[in-house]
């Protein structure tokens, strides 16, 4: 082939692949409504779950003096971590099938920054161990030994977060053993107690910047060294401070297929709001698998640059809460599955 061939093909190709490249462009873009559209004095915080109310509370302590959306979501979400009653974050945390309580925590700020723990040990505030990740080293992700290592070496006590409350339930559990991390809707213990929940909160704070955090022990009696989707940036959590937050609960391995949060993000960037997201992503995970998809529960929440905010389950009995200067409420998401539509 001669020269000016060659180049003639080559042009060809390249103009090909730039008009292929505007047009996949074209189609991602953000919608200009959802651009840099910082509502001033907006500052917002929302949470999963009833017990995000609490949380709310300490971020709301930060976010409503002015603070930074990253100060606040990791001061709210180690309420959870430090109740030893809350059995599904932090200390009291039910262990994994061995008795061990394995936490998996993440944050994520303003700026795309990001760090995370996973089966992380003894340590009851793993979203603070997450930070120390985020800021100190130029890492995302730490996990197991390394990440208690790390803690301890940053001044973190190493601690017992076994409580006998959660020792005897795993010690009933192993009579029977049973492993069912699929039929796993909200009432799958013995007693009708949840086996899974978590903190997720995201919060925009009054200069329009956003951040989140998540924080859980995790499936109950999982095999040792399950990593679920809250350590996950882009699964259990994601920020994008162009155009808003997501984060999610429940069987992990479900919203770990569908790198669910980042997808609730995508689908706000697409000008869905909140809601409309979240419903998009748990209609996805449905899509992927529509038997599984029943018995099993995922609830995402989002927030957007506007401060609207919005949530979405796969079945009912998912609930958020939400606290700005006018609201401090928990809400019911809605759902694609109840009980009385089944
Ligand atoms: N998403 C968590 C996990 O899979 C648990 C939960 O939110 O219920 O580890």
């Amino acid at each position: 082939m001669s020269d000016r061939r060659k180049f003639i093909k080559l042009s060809m190709l390249t103009s090909a692949a730039l008009l292929a490249g505007k047009k996949l462009f074209a189609n991602t873009a953000p919608d200009p409504e959802y651009k840099y559209p910082v509502v001033k004095d907006a500052a917002v915080v929302v949470s999963t779950w009833d017990f995000g109310k609490e949380a709310n509370a300490a971020a709301w302590t930060v976010l409503g003096t002015g603070g930074r959306a990253l100060d606040a979501v990791e001061k709210g979400v180690k309420v959870p971590e430090a109740d030893p009653n809350n059995q599904s974050v932090g200390l009291g945390g039910r262990p994994d099938r061995d008795g061990k309580v394995t936490l998996d925590a993440c944050i994520m700020d303003e700026n795309s920054k990001c760090g995370s723990v996973a089966a992380l040990e003894h340590i009851v505030h793993a979203i603070s161990v997450a930070r120390l990740v985020m800021e100190k080293t130029p890492h995302v992700m730490i996990v197991g030994d390394g990440a208690l290592q790390f803690a301890l070496e940053n001044g973190f006590k190493k601690e017992n977060l076994l409580t006998e409350k959660s020792e005897k339930e795993w010690k009933e559990w192993l009579k029977t053993s049973q492993y069912k991390p699929v039929k796993n809707i909200e009432n799958a213990l013995p007693g009708g107690k949840s086996n899974h929940d978590t903190i997720g909160m995201v919060a925009m704070d009054s200069n329009g910047n956003m951040s989140g955090a998540c924080t859980t022990s995790g499936m109950a009696y999982k095999l040792h060294g399950r990593v679920g989707d809250s350590p996950i940036i882009g699964a259990g959590l994601y920020v994008d401070n162009e155009v808003g937050a997501a984060t999610s609960t429940g069987v992990g391995e479900e919203v770990i297929r569908i790198v669910g949060s980042h997808l609730v993000v995508e689908f706000m960037r697409q000008g869905n709001d909140p809601e409309t997201a979240c419903r998009k992503a748990v209609e996805r995970i449905i899509a992927r698998n529509p038997a599984a998809a029943k018995e099993v529960q995922v609830g995402f929440l989002a927030l957007n640059k506007k401060g609207q905010y919005g949530a979405y389950a796969l079945q009912e009995g998912f609930s958020y809460s939400v606290k700005n200067g006018k609201v401090e409420e928990v809400y019911q998401a809605k759902s694609v599955f109840s009980s009385k539509k089944q």
